[in-house]
């Protein structure tokens, strides 16, 4: 017999696996390219040329036993520094391989840090909407996920619904940022304005309130816009990289958590973050691909694809009377429902063949997601669908 717990997560987390498999039976019936399958995060846009260029010159030139081998639970040495040494230059840090751990993806690096902090019964606050497995995470770690508020329009972290939430309970607060699912990338002085609550908070409680900062969208901005870096404005914070996006290898598993040199228990963390990977029994990030990395450091995907999507959608969507805030990064568009009842909408947008996230699905009804990460022909080839859809209910 499988676990309770288990069983009920299933019904928790079935959304976004129902539409994609609502998408497989509609383009049975109606071809898959009469389809418009807007609902998981799968980026379209390939690998840099330079992924496959290292993967080849690793297999041929280095020794199978150490390219798939075992290696330390934190990840290679060099692997390590070397990102280090990126990250010192892009941020003006003073970060060595010590402050650095690989990890298995974001998923697999926010897992690991919260088995490092978290007791039970700890509060880890979200701003809603947020990303929805963050409550699995925190569930297995049994502790409880709290909610502060985005302003609604903006999608900025509203600061005294983030002051209300915070409890002696509370140990730390994930930030996302470019946001999924609204895009939104936060202003400087909105992460100003968090470090400040939380040092505050920290010192009125007499303990840590850690920032988890959760990056995997960190390259995927548009227009040059400036992304400000948590680990420059708060101490005590982990932040969690992932290639998925960055690099689009997101079965590949990889990716890492940062932290200062001078965060409190520095050396103790580095070895709990070790300890929790390999008790997780991810045992290490992925070999070859940590070997992949360190080559392709300096690499990002062709940004510019994601933001001809986002203006051929967001203006059209637009024109037809939807209000979404206009995303500044990530490939995401999160879109005022055009009825209370999101669930209802995306039921309803399902007869066009359009498939979105409902965005209670994201703790924050009344909405949905778009995800744009597919061909600019397939939004193009949308569009009279979604006008379409518009019609039934703007009269
Ligand atoms: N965090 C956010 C906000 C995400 O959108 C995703 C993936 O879509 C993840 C974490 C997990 O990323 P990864 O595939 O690297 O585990």
């Amino acid at each position: 017999m499988i676990s309770k717990k288990m069983k009920a997560s299933l019904e928790k987390s079935s959304v976004i696996r129902e539409m994609f498999e609502e998408g497989n039976r509609l383009a049975k019936i109606h071809g898959a390219e009469n389809v418009f399958d807007y609902s998981i995060g799968n980026p379209n846009v390939k690998p840099p040329e330079m992924v496959k260029t290292a993967i080849k010159e690793i297999l041929d030139e280095e020794d199978p036993n150490f390219v798939h081998g075992y290696m330390s639970n934190s990840g290679y040495v060099d692997v390590r520094e070397a990102i280090a040494q990126n990250l010192n230059k892009k941020h003006d840090l003073n970060l060595t391989f010590k402050n650095i751990a690989m990890s298995v993806g974001a998923g697999g690096g926010l897992i690991v840090v919260f088995k490092t902090i978290l007791d039970p019964g700890d509060e880890v606050i979200t701003f809603a909407p947020y990303f929805g497995p963050y409550r699995a995470y925190i569930d297995d770690c049994q502790s409880i996920l709290v909610t502060a508020q985005s302003h609604p329009g903006t999608f900025e972290p509203d600061l005294a619904t983030l002051e209300a939430a915070i409890t002696p309970k509370t140990k730390a607060l994930i930030i996302n940022n470019p946001n999924n699912p609204t895009g939104v990338v936060y202003k400087e002085e909105t992460i100003k304005g968090i470090a400040a609550l939380l040092t505050r908070k920290s010192e009125e409680f007499g303990h840590t309130i850690y920032i988890v900062s959760d990056d995997p969208y960190r390259e995927i901005v548009y227009d040059n816009i400036k992304v400000p870096y948590m680990l420059n404005y708060y101490t005590n914070t982990f932040a969690v990289y992932s290639y998925s996006k960055s690099l689009s290898l997101p079965g590949e598993r990889i990716g890492y958590i940062a932290f200062l040199p001078e965060i409190e228990e520095a050396e103790e963390i580095e070895q709990c973050l070790s300890n929790a990977t390999r008790n997780m029994g991810f045992t290490n990030a992925p070999s070859l691909f940590q070997r992949v990395i360190i080559k392709c450091l300096n690499e990002t995907v062709e940004v510019d694809v994601y933001k001809r999507n986002r203006d051929l959608l967001y203006n059209h969507l637009l024109s037809l009377g939807f209000e979404s805030a206009k995303p500044e990064g990530a490939f995401y568009l999160f879109v005022k429902s055009l009825i209370e009842d999101d669930k209802a909408f995306v039921a309803a947008a399902k007869k066009y063949n359009i498939l979105i996230v409902p965005g209670s699905t994201f703790g924050c009804p009344g909405y949905f997601r778009a995800s744009y990460c597919i061909s600019y022909e397939k939004i193009e080839k949308s569009l009279e669908a979604w006008t379409k859809l518009a019609n039934e209910f703007i009269k």
